[in-house]
Parts: C-alpha cells; sequence; structure tokens
C-alpha cells in the first residue's frame, strides 16, 4: 500500500474482528440528496440511516428510481456537480467521509472501498486496454512495479475469466456486457477493499458466472471479512447474500429487518407488496413492479409516499404526515414505517 491520507491512521478505529459489535465498517446517518434540474429539484435520497459491519452484507432493495445508486455514490463523493448532499454522519471505520478532501477520498476508493457500478461498460475508461486500468490500480495503490502489477492484474482477472489473457488486451468497446462486468468486479476485489459496495452486481451475466460471482463475493465477505452493500432487485441474490436487508421506496427506506424475517414476515405493506410479487415457493427471481405509479419525487406530500398504492391505508395515513420507522415485531432490529403494518406472515 503506498501513502496514505495523513489523517487516516490516527482516527480510524480498530475494525473489529466480531460482526455484530463494536463500530460499524460504515455508518450512515440522515442522508438526504436532492437532484436539481433545469425545472425541478428531486429528492432521490430522504433521510436514511445505516450501517455495514464487517463480515456482514446489507441489501438495499427496491424499485427503480427509489434511490439505491444515489446512497452508493453519495457514500464514495461520485455524485454529479447538480446534486446536493446532505448528512449527520458519514463514517468509515470510525472516521468521517465528509471531511476528507478529494484525494484522501480518492485513495480510500479502490484501497478500502470499493464500487461494483451498475452499468459496468460505461465505468470502464474506454481509452485504455484491460491490461492497462487494471495494472495502473495496482501501481497506484501498491509499492510495485509495472512487471509485477501486470502480474498480479492477470491472476487476478484469470480467477473470473478463463479467457483472461484475451480480455487482458482488449478495450472496453470490444468486451460483452457480461464481460464488461467481470473486469469492473476484478477492479473492485483487486486490492482487496474492506467494504464493498456492489450496485446490481449481477445483473448482465449469464446464470452460471452469476454463481460465481455471487460466490467470490460470498468468500470475501466469510474468510475476509469484507463488508457488502448490495444493491439489487434480484431477490434469488438476496436470499443468497444478504444477512440484513433495507427496503427502500422513494427515496427513504421503509423497512429494515434480518433476512429471513423480511422474506417470512414483512411489516410494510410495500415490502410485503414485492415479495407477494415473487413467482415460485423460495421468491426468487427479479421484482415485479407493483400495482399504481411510484410518486414524483419533485413533489412528494407530506403523507406517507406509498398511501396511493397502499391497500392497507387507514385514515390516520391521510391525516397524518408520514410516519418514521419503528421497531415492529419480535425480531430485534425490525423497523417499519407504516401506520398500520401486516400482521399476517406471507404465504
Ligand atoms: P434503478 O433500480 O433503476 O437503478 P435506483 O434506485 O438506483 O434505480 P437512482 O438511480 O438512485 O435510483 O435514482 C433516484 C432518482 O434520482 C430517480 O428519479 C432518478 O431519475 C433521479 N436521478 C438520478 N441521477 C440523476 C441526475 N444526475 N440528475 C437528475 N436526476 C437524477
Ligand atoms: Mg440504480
Amino acid at each position: 500500500m503506498t501513502s496514505e491520507p495523513e489523517a487516516w491512521p490516527t482516527t480510524v478505529s480498530d475494525p473489529g474482528g466480531s460482526p455484530t459489535t463494536g463500530e460499524p465498517l460504515l455508518a450512515v446517518e440522515g442522508l438526504s440528496a436532492r437532484y436539481r434540474t433545469e425545472h425541478e429539484a428531486i429528492d432521490a435520497v430522504r433521510n436514511v440511516s445505516l450501517e455495514v459491519r464487517a463480515g456482514e452484507t446489507l441489501a438495499l432493495v427496491g424499485e427503480s428510481a427509489a434511490g439505491k445508486s444515489t446512497i452508493g455514490h453519495a457514500i464514495l463523493g461520485l455524485l454529479p456537480g447538480n446534486a446536493e448532499v446532505q448528512a449527520d454522519a458519514l463514517r468509515f471505520r470510525g472516521a468521517s467521509l465528509l471531511e476528507l478532501s478529494t484525494e484522501q477520498l480518492r485513495l480510500i476508493r479502490g484501497d478500502e472501498i470499493a464500487m461494483i457500478f451498475q452499468d459496468a461498460l460505461s465505468s470502464l475508461t474506454p481509452t485504455l486496454r484491460v491490461r492497462d486500468q487494471l495494472s495502473e490500480l495496482f501501481l497506484a495503490h501498491r509499492d510495485i512495479g509495472k512487471e509485477e502489477a501486470e502480474a498480479q492484474a492477470l491472476e487476478m482477472l484469470s480467477r473470473l475469466l478463463p479467457d483472461a489473457e484475451r480480455v487482458f488486451d482488449s478495450y472496453p468497446f470490444q468486451l460483452s456486457g457480461g464481460m464488461a462486468q467481470r473486469v469492473m468486479i476484478t477492479l473492485a476485489i483487486a486490492l482487496e477493499p474492506r467494504l464493498i459496495i456492489a450496485d446490481e452486481p449481477t445483473a448482465s451475466l449469464d446464470p452460471s458466472v452469476r454463481m460465481e460471482t455471487l460466490q467470490i463475493l460470498e468468500q470475501l465477505r466469510d474468510q475476509r471479512g469484507v463488508g457488502i452493500l448490495l444493491i439489487t432487485h434480484d431477490f434469488g441474490v438476496v436470499a443468497r447474500l444478504a444477512d440484513r436487508v433495507a427496503v427502500m421506496y422513494a427515496g427513504a427506506i421503509v423497512e429494515t429487518a434480518d433476512v429471513r424475517t423480511i422474506f417470512k414476515a414483512p411489516r410494510h405493506p410495500y415490502s410485503f407488496g414485492l415479495l407477494q410479487s415473487l413467482p415460485g415457493a423460495h421468491r426468487e427471481g427479479r421484482l415485479q413492479p407493483l400495482r399504481g405509479q411510484p410518486p414524483d419525487l419533485s413533489d412528494l406530500p407530506p403523507q406517507c409516499p406509498f398511501l396511493p398504492r397502499c391497500p392497507k391505508a387507514v385514515s390516520k395515513c391521510r391525516l397524518e404526515d408520514a410516519p418514521s420507522l419503528e421497531l415492529v415485531g419480535d425480531e430485534p432490529g425490525h423497523l417499519a414505517a407504516c401506520y398500520n403494518p401486516m400482521v399476517v406472515p406471507i404465504r
């Protein structure tokens, strides 16, 4: 590892070996993000708090435009110029990401926190061969020469690709979506980060590669204690990889619980609807759109944003401001933002 930001080692607390005690790897408190366009302000993320511990996976699930990718990008300071971000706290290993310089954040990205981007092909640098993108990463973050960097890069790529040598000498435009995704994953895990933000990591992969990719993420989590913030529409991926789940609707977390509880006894009518719409007894597969339209994020009402689509709405939902997350049910850490939560387990 090369130069670390000066303030970094002194402010960082021990990540801790136990997944359930001590300082979380990542702590997000009261995060909001708003995009300004010529005509409107879009409240993409509203007052989101979450934690990811060493050795655990938190899955963020929800329909398209729920604000999932915006959270991932906000954590890494990667939102575009028209985004305004506010947060009470964004901490990684106890140190505030909000107080880091652009250079310090750049060093942490890749080295300590890696992101697998949703759109792999356009996240790769188009003018650089895979060989150069990968070995530059090793050169920038490790104290090794070009030859060694290339050797390590190729070795890493071979773990995910049978024809790694051919891909190594390709430019991104010569790759299929699945190949580009695997290069992206290689880039993300190359430096053995402590936290991986994986945005739809398997969306463009065929089933066998999808399984291999999940296995790699699972091994990183279980054997190296990597924390994973998993963003996905795919409940098969959630079932396989998640320890805890946060369900997002219109920029906010509306329910959170351990994965078993979410699958068996979701309490928010939105989570219930999502799971109910999944095919098959194991509730695997991608989310099906629910009846009705998600709300206009540039003009959210004070009431619960799910109200117009909610089969369980009562008069309190129409009369009062949106509910906040409260403990529900018997499971510890099971929270839902709902005045009239479901009481029946899922069929
Ligand atoms: P998907 O599942 O489709 O990837 P998502 O949950 O990741 O969706 P985001 O990409 O975070 O959703 O987008 C949240 C909202 O912010 C959407 O309404 C989207 O159109 C809007 N948005 C995202 N990026 C921008 C931008 N650069 N400028 C304006 N609005 C944006
Ligand atoms: Mg997204």
